[in-house]
Formats: structure tokens, C-alpha cells, sequence
């Protein structure tokens, strides 16, 4: 088995001290490690949005026993430590290369997948009793530069869509001094990303769902009757088997899919709360889930108790001298976008895996060649709507239903090339990325690469 980043990023026992660990209880965790052998009618592996999903469909609207095993515990991955935001989106394709694809059919399909599983979170909220929402309805895309305003006020733009000029961001509440204008898209909403990975969990248990966390599996093998899912002191026997592991799996569990992911590091810092005064100075004031329009984006929000919340992607080593250039980085980068909390203590921050194909799109489906295994992975670090969905949807195809899922989703991914190099082609894509961005303009303290001070 093996896996891109150091062991660090992977030590199920080292869980990060994050905003969402300290603000509510942790998710249950269900039965502790799994011990002997039995049988289930499917088994599941990886308890975060994509697995707890499936598990519950599987559970709930098919009858089936369900066996759900999970390294570490639910949410202890990036179900439980990213942003929040519910929004559109799960691959990189425009609407332009997925056509080329999947046709104009294709497109429709995908659009209205990604509609549908904001709803998917929205009805697990409210059907489950979820208590994880945490502000308006939208999500804010800010143009970074002049040229990105000007397309932005030249396109089509989504039906319920605002465009906001500088003026109109600063009377909502939404301005910060380096964006030229913004557009408010009508879909998603912002959650607690713990508090809806616990609601799942509990979910499942009540369902009849079998969880065992501390569980990691270590091989799926062929065996009579479908699949023997080993872990170290124990085993399940299954007709079915979904790998749901996305950015935390080993690479060649199973063999087939090795080389098809890319793990990919995002930070995210959590200040101390803000008080009044202090949003007001910033002319940052509204809980709206906001990100900017650069390729390597940052996302931000106001959370409900006043701090804030400001993410980005980047960075190519997990270990721990990796994550200190992380926290350097991403603290430069949001003193540099909100100059007036410079002196604002950052209060909690962490670092997760999300998960790239080179296909630019995710995959969930059956695994070719592979009778009774399916994977559901790739979200671009768009998944709390999408892996939820996606995980609904795979295992009705599992349950061999009718599923709906859009054919850009069923095309398993190539292997990167010579992926034992994925790093640097992750190094090369960000350096890409930084010169198409520019530099941040930051009173001189970083740029876009996110050289510290
Ligand atoms: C910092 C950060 C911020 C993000 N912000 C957002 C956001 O605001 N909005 C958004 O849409 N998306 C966001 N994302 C992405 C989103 O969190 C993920 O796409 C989504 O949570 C993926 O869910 P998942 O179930 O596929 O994978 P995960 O939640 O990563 O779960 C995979 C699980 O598999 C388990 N596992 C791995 N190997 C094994 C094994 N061998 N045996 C058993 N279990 C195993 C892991 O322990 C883990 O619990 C963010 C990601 C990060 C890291």
C-alpha cells in the first residue's frame, strides 16, 4: 500500500485541533475496531459525506445490511474539517469540456446533479434533524483583477444571479480592498461541516448501519460470494463494496484505481471572534459564504459566533515543517486580503486532503472489470454537496436501482503520468496557477507563490 504525502497527513491518531473539533461534540464513532469475520450485504469504506451517504441509502431505502468501516472516525477527515460551504460544483471541466464529453445532454445532466445535491444536504438536514446550518442563502464569486470584473459584467449570468459592483459589495457588507466586483450566485448555503458529518453518522446508526471506526482496511480481495474486506483483525464478506476514501486512501486500494487520485493539501484559519467595531472597519459584516476568482482560490465567511473563517489551497508536504509554511502562508495571504484585521489572532488552524483526477472530473460508479465494486472520489474540493449526492446516488446503483448518475461522474479516470511524480506536477500546475493569478497585492508583504514576509 502506499500514499503521496508523509504518514503525518494519515495518523488517524493525530486528529487536528480545528474550529469544528472545538466548538460541538465529536461525531459517533460507532463500534470500536472490527474483530473476527462476518457478512453484509455491502460494505462501505470511509465514513466521511460520500460514505455515510451511501451507507444510509443502502440502509434506509434498501433494506440491506450494511457494514461501514472507517480508519480513523467519521468525520475525521475532510468531511470534518472543511469550510462548509454547500455549494455547486465537484470538477474543474467547464460546461464547454464537458459537452466535448458527454454531449449537450451531458451538461444538463451534470447542472442539474450539482442543483440537486444542495437540496440532498438541505433535505439530510432537515430529515435527520441536523442542526449544522450557519448562514444566507448564496455564495459570493469575487473578481480579483480588472480583467475577471469585465468578463464577469460581459457573461450570462444564472437565473436569480446579482452582480455587485464595489459599491453595491460595501453597502452588503461584503468589501475587502483588493476585489473589483462580485457576483452573487442564488445556490448553496453555509453549514458546520462536523455537526452535519455527526448528523449523518447518527443517522446511520439509527438506520441499522453496522459502523466500526479504528478499522482501516487494509486489502479487498475476490472471494466467494463477491469481496473479502480485510483489516487487521478482522473481515467482512460482501457482494458489493464502495471505496469511498477519496483524499485519505491508499493509493492502490485496490490496485485499480492507482494513480487515479490526487490528494491535494487546503488550509484553513479560524480568527477569534470579531466584535463589531472591528467588522465594521474591515466593511465586512455579512455571514455569506464568499471566495475570489484566482485559480488557486481563497474562500472565507463570517461565522455565526463572529470569527472568521479564511481558506486556500496549496503547499506540497503534510509533514509538520509543511503545515508550519501552510499556517505562515495562509496568514499572510489573509492579512494581505483583509488589512484591517492584520492584528486579529488567528485562533485554530488546519490542514486537510481533498482530491484531484487528471480528468478534472469525479468518478462514482461501478469500477470496471470489477463486478460488485464500486469507488465515488474526486471532488476538487467542492464535495460536501457533490460526494453527498454522489454517495446517494452510487449506491443505488450498487442496489442495482435506477440511479441517475450523470455519465460525466461514470468515466472511471486515467492514471496520471508517471504518477509517482504527481507532486511535482502538482508543484508545476501551482506555479502555473500563481503566474496566471498575479501577485497578490498586499502592501508588500506576500505574493502570489505566498513567499512569507
Ligand atoms: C480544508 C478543506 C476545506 C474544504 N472546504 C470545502 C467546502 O467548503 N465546500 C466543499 O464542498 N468542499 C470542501 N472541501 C472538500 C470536501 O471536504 C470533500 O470533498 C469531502 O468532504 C469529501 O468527502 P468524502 O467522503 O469523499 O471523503 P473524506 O471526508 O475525506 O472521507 C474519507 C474517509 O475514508 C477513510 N479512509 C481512508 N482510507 C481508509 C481505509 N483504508 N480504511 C477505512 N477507512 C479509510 C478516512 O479516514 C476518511 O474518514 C474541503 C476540503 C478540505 C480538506
Amino acid at each position: 500500500m502506499s500514499r503521496l504525502y508523509e504518514a503525518h497527513a494519515y495518523d488517524a491518531a493525530h486528529w487536528p485541533a480545528s474550529h469544528w473539533r472545538a466548538a460541538g461534540p465529536l461525531p459517533p464513532a460507532g463500534a470500536g475496531a472490527l474483530h473476527g469475520g462476518s457478512r453484509a450485504d455491502a460494505v462501505i469504506i470511509g465514513a466521511g459525506y460520500a460514505g455515510l451517504n451511501a451507507a444510509l441509502e443502502l440502509a434506509e431505502a434498501h433494506g440491506m445490511a450494511v457494514t461501514l468501516l472507517e480508519a480513523a472516525a467519521p468525520g475525521w477527515a475532510a468531511s470534518g474539517r472543511n469550510a462548509g460551504f454547500v455549494c455547486l460544483g465537484g470538477t474543474v471541466l467547464d460546461s464547454d469540456a464537458i459537452a466535448a464529453r458527454t454531449g449537450a445532454q451531458g451538461v444538463r445532466d451534470w447542472a442539474a446533479f450539482a442543483e440537486a445535491a444542495i437540496d440532498r444536504v438541505a433535505e439530510n438536514l432537515d430529515r435527520h434533524g441536523i442542526d449544522a446550518r450557519q448562514g444566507p442563502q448564496g455564495e459570493l464569486c469575487l473578481a480579483h483583477d480588472a480583467g475577471f470584473w469585465a468578463r464577469m459584467q460581459r457573461a450570462a449570468l444564472p437565473a436569480g444571479a446579482r452582480l455587485l459592483p464595489p459599491a453595491a459589495l460595501r453597502e452588503a457588507g461584503l468589501a475587502a480592498p483588493g476585489f473589483h466586483g462580485g457576483v452573487m450566485l442564488p445556490a448553496g448555503f453555509p453549514v458546520d461541516p462536523m455537526a452535519y458529518a455527526g448528523g449523518l453518522a447518527r443517522a446511520a446508526l439509527d438506520a441499522g448501519v453496522r459502523l466500526h471506526s479504528r478499522s482501516p482496511v487494509l486489502a479487498v480481495e475476490p472471494a466467494p460470494g463477491g469481496w473479502r474486506v480485510r483489516c487487521a483483525t478482522g473481515h467482512v464478506t460482501a457482494p458489493r463494496v464502495l471505496i469511498a476514501t477519496n483524499g485519505y486512501g491508499e493509493d492502490d486500494l485496490p490496485p485499480a484505481l492507482a494513480g487515479r487520485r490526487l490528494p491535494v493539501l487546503t488550509s484553513i484559519l479560524v480568527t477569534r471572534p470579531l466584535g463589531m467595531a472591528e467588522r465594521a472597519a474591515q466593511g465586512w459584516t455579512s455571514h455569506a459564504m464568499a471566495y475570489d476568482s484566482r485559480r488557486l482560490l481563497h474562500y472565507f465567511r463570517l461565522l455565526p459566533c463572529g470569527r472568521f473563517l479564511f481558506g486556500m489551497r496549496g503547499g506540497l508536504s503534510a509533514g509538520p515543517a509543511g503545515f508550519e509554511r501552510a499556517r505562515r502562508r495562509v496568514r499572510a495571504h489573509f492579512e494581505a486580503l483583509f488589512p484591517a484585521w492584520a492584528g486579529v489572532e488567528t485562533e485554530t488552524i488546519w490542514s486537510g486532503l481533498a482530491c484531484a483526477t487528471a480528468s478534472g472530473a469525479p468518478f462514482a460508479a461501478a469500477i470496471p472489470g470489477h463486478p460488485g465494486l464500486f469507488a465515488a472520489f474526486g471532488w476538487h474540493g467542492n464535495g460536501v454537496a457533490a460526494a453527498s449526492e454522489a454517495g446517494r446516488r452510487v449506491a443505488r446503483a450498487m442496489a442495482g436501482a435506477p440511479h441517475g448518475l450523470p455519465e460525466l461522474l461514470r468515466a472511471l479516470p486515467p492514471r496520471f503520468p508517471l504518477p509517482a511524480l504527481r507532486r511535482l506536477w502538482l508543484a508545476l500546475a501551482y506555479a502555473r496557477y500563481g503566474l496566471a493569478d498575479g501577485p497578490l497585492r498586499t502592501a508588500g508583504m506576500v505574493d502570489s507563490r505566498g513567499r512569507g514576509r
